[in-house]
């Protein structure tokens, strides 16, 4: 929480909007080059939250991917990628990286599998565990001893888990990836990334990203920088919500399926119970055969069907419609992504009034 303290009177960094700053001093302070108070401010507070050297706020989660596919990939590299990917990385994978002529591979990863898509090109894997929308759990430390083995840069996208809940630079990863507008942010109201790394990444990183100008303003970082104070607080409690929300979904008669890694009947319960800390605020589940999701939707009064996550208020959203709505029936069928899958983000409202509305909207769908 004290990471990253400007030295001054108070507890707050002090807002500094300008973008005209004198050059005579040495360095150039310009905000597009990542180097404004405020914005090095949040980017040493998530360092240290992920144990990393260095950190660089960008302007959205997107911004953070695609400054790392272009700062580390050039034309005649290899990537591979976890086939459950949020829809708009896959997005990109999809359609940026063969313009910029770089082979990529889509696979299933798990322990084991990463060396047999290796190829003598193969410059970078990228995965996020617990993933988007089905909380597939990925062996953090299998996939880096691969990948070290074959001088492959890991990157992973902890935004699900949260740097409180998992330090994937701890278990072998060479760089983090967050969409701040979730968790970080966690009230729903402001956008942006951050990439969290050693030294060395995150000069490449903020040279490309300088030059693609995905930053962040001073009110952005500064409103970052004060949800971050909190971000421990409101985790613990979503962590707390989201094992007893599952739980009673788990037993609700009307719902077939929960996906929730803290439930012992996920597939990937005990590699989360060993590579994190705590199982998060993200679940999703399937209504029984015949049920009217949108009914249930509609008939909810607490939790809003919203798109986004990670906020203060518990909000759902079906992942077809969504996150996931760029993506192809086949691929997410061949994802498991359902047309009645529904994936709800857990806030930290009294666990009971979310599991009441949940039940009173299940009876009437
Ligand atoms: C939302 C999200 C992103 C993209 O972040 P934006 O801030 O919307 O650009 C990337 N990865 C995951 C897992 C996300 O949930």
């Amino acid at each position: 929480m004290h990471a990253g303290k400007v030295t001054g009177e108070g507890v707050v960094t002090p807002m500094q909007p300008s973008t005209a700053n004198n050059y005579l001093g040495g360095e150039v302070i310009y905000p597009r080059y990542y180097n404004t108070i405020n914005q090095k401010a949040v980017a040493e507070k998530l360092a240290a939250l992920e144990n990393g050297e260095a950190g660089l706020l960008t302007s959205s989660g997107m911004a953070a991917i695609t400054s790392v596919f272009f700062a580390l990939l050039k034309p005649g590299d290899h990537a591979i990628f976890d086939e459950s990917l949020y829809g708009g990385t896959y997005h990109t994978v999809m359609n940026e990286l063969e313009r910029m002529g770089v082979e990529f591979t889509l696979v299933k990863l798990d322990a084991g599998s990463l060396s047999a898509h290796t190829r003598d090109n193969t410059k970078l894997v990228y995965f996020e565990t617990p993933s988007n929308p089905l909380l597939k759990i990925t062996d953090i430390r299998s996939v880096c001893d691969q990948a070290k083995s074959n001088n492959i840069t890991v990157v992973l996208d902890n935004t699900f888990a949260t740097p409180i809940n998992q330090n994937p630079l701890d278990l072998g990863a060479d760089i983090v990836i967050h969409s701040g507008t979730k968790y970080l942010g966690g009230h729903s109201d402001l956008i942006c990334g951050a990439v969290v790394s050693n030294g060395d990444y995150i000069d490449a990183i903020r040279s490309t990203a300088a030059t693609f100008g995905g930053n962040v303003n001073a009110h952005t970082a500064s409103l970052l920088e004060r949800s971050l104070k909190t971000l421990g607080l409101r985790v613990a409690r979503q962590n707390e919500n989201g094992q007893l929300v599952a739980e009673a979904l788990r037993h609700h008669s009307a719902v077939a399926r929960v996906y929730y890694p803290g439930l012992t009947d996920h597939p990937g319960h005990e590699i989360a119970a060993k590579q994190m800390s705590g199982f998060g605020g993200m679940l999703s589940f399937e209504l029984n055969e015949g049920m009217d999701t949108r009914k249930f939707l509609l008939g909810l009064k607490l939790v809003q069907p919203t798109v986004s996550l990670g906020g203060v208020e518990t909000i759902i959203c079906e992942p077809v419609k969504t996150s996931h709505a760029k993506m192809t029936p086949e691929v997410r069928e061949a994802n498991g992504i359902g047309d009645t899958l529904i994936r709800l983000s857990v806030g930290i409202e009294d666990y009971s009034d979310i599991v009441e509305d949940l039940d009173q909207a299940l009876k009437h769908a």
